[in-house]
């Protein structure tokens, strides 16, 4: 380590549970942030800051007004652009610390690009809001032998728990299906921002020590939080279960690639159309929007609106459709105008 290295993470080096061995090994380490909302976006911080030498962001969506209460990454002027949340991150990480590399990858995870994302990573933060994601994740690193880090915030409540394989619990073997029917979620009940710093300085906890070679401080347990009714609770040890689908049996279904239907963005009154895979070229789609409605576009994406609806899309064929939470209208919206 270099003597510039040394000063700038000093006091992080004196804590003797990381110490100089442990800074070395964090400044040699990847990690994945899938989700760059209220989560990820202080993972990301805090890990760029604690010198994690390689961080990669995954986020599929655009910044808005309403993100900003608890998004401690996002500015007002990114709000305006609507940039994309990966891009943003990646830009203000780089002001926050030079040394290290940080990539900002605007995309949604699915089984067809997870190899890719993810394959490199040494831990894996979970900062996104839905069960298909998180069950993708695990499957992943359960599949690959990565640890990664469940968290999920909503109201003034939350829960985290950390993934070792082999070791732990995963996550369908406390959960084994996804939850049925509607959640509650931070766009229909509402979320502090307060709890959302607790959630994810545990998960960053747990990754440090990952990260510095100290697993054997990861406690196996699920720990729920209310900070409203300032309740702590940890359920110690879920144990595996030993006809586990994903972590005993090895089946990893939600690896298998499949149809990518549009799905409904969790209370938001917006859909999001997959696209196939394919690249669009902005500036082409955006001289053809132009006549029939207002196009607003940077080197991201291209924003159209017209008759109440208001359609984001990304070079990858991917859009979002607001105004809507009826799929059927999404694509029927996104056939007429994107094809
Ligand atoms: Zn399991």
């Amino acid at each position: 380590m270099d003597t510039v290295a040394r000063e700038r993470y000093s006091r992080q080096i004196l804590f003797p549970g990381i110490g100089e061995a442990g800074q070395e090994a964090i400044l040699h380490s990847h990690a994945a942030i899938v989700g760059c909302g209220a989560l990820g976006s202080f993972h990301a911080a805090a890990l760029a800051r604690a010198g994690v030498g390689r961080l990669t962001i995954i986020d599929r969506d655009y910044i808005e007004l309403g993100n900003l209460h608890r998004q401690w990454l996002f500015e007002e002027a990114d709000a305006a652009e609507a940039l994309p949340k990966a891009v943003a991150a990646e830009r203000r990480i780089r002001r926050m610390n030079s040394l290290i590399s940080v990539r900002g990858v605007v995309a949604d995870l699915t089984a067809a690009n997870v190899g890719d994302l993810l394959g490199s990573a040494d831990v894996i933060l979970d900062g996104t809001d839905n069960f298909d994601a998180r069950y993708l994740i695990n499957d992943f690193a359960v599949s690959r032998d990565i640890p990664w880090i469940y968290g999920a915030a909503v109201g003034s409540y939350g829960l985290t728990m950390t993934v070792i394989p082999g070791r732990t619990a995963c996550l369908r073997c406390v959960y084994p299906r996804p939850p049925q029917g509607a959640q509650p979620t931070c766009e229909t009940a509402g979320v502090l921002n307060a709890i959302v710093s607790v959630v994810a300085s545990l998960q960053v906890a747990d990754a440090l020590k990952l990260l510095s070679c100290h697993p054997e401080k990861i406690r196996a347990r699920i720990a729920t939080i209310d900070v409203w009714e300032g309740t702590l609770r940890q359920i110690d040890g879920p144990e595996r279960d030993p006809d586990c689908p994903c972590c005993a049996r090895r089946e990893f279904s939600f690896l298998e690639e499949r149809e990518l239907p549009p799905v409904s963005l969790c209370g938001r009154n917006a859909v999001q159309i997959r696209g196939r895979e394919r690249l669009l070229d902005l500036n082409e789609l955006r001289a053809r929007l132009e006549p029939l409605g207002e196009v607003r576009a940077n080197e991201f994406a291209v924003r159209f609106t017209a008759n109440g609806y208001e359609m984001t899309v990304f070079p990858d064929g991917r859009a979002i459709v607001k105004g809507t939470a009826d799929l059927g209208v999404a694509r029927s919206i996104y056939a007429q105008y994107v094809g």
